[in-house]
């Protein structure tokens, strides 16, 4: 198994990705929000280790949420701690598209608020 990325090399990788989408930091705050699907989100953090505005966390998901997911969803939840990534900070997303592209799960879209 080769060795573990640091978060610059993640960073770096994921901004010289082809398939980046957004419009590379460059939206004001608000107009894009990355949404996280719970059926895919596997709590890896690289969307917390490549954000460059901290809009990501990753913890143990709200117990009203976990109970309103769909069976298969709430196992795969339950597989890995309960735990998945949100997005506290989402009003502070410019768009960079990083965190879609170094999800390894392809749990994050970004999704935009304003035309
Ligand atoms: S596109 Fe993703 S990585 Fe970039 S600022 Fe928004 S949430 Fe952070």
């Amino acid at each position: 198994m080769g060795r573990k990325l640091t978060k610059a090399e993640k960073a770096r990788r994921a901004a010289a990705h082809p398939d980046r989408p957004g419009e590379e930091c460059e939206a004001p705050p608000g107009d894009w929000s990355p949404e996280v699907n719970r059926g895919r989100c596997e709590a890896k953090g690289d969307c917390v280790a490549v954000c460059p505005y901290d809009v990501f966390e990753v913890r143990r998901i709200d117990e009203g949420e976990y109970r309103a997911l769909p069976f298969l969803t709430r196992m795969k939840v339950w597989v890995h701690g309960k735990r998945t990534a949100y997005t506290p900070n989402a009003g502070a997303c410019r768009a960079c598209g990083l965190c879609a592209v170094a999800c390894p799960e392809h749990a994050i879209r970004l999704v935009r608020m304003r035309a």
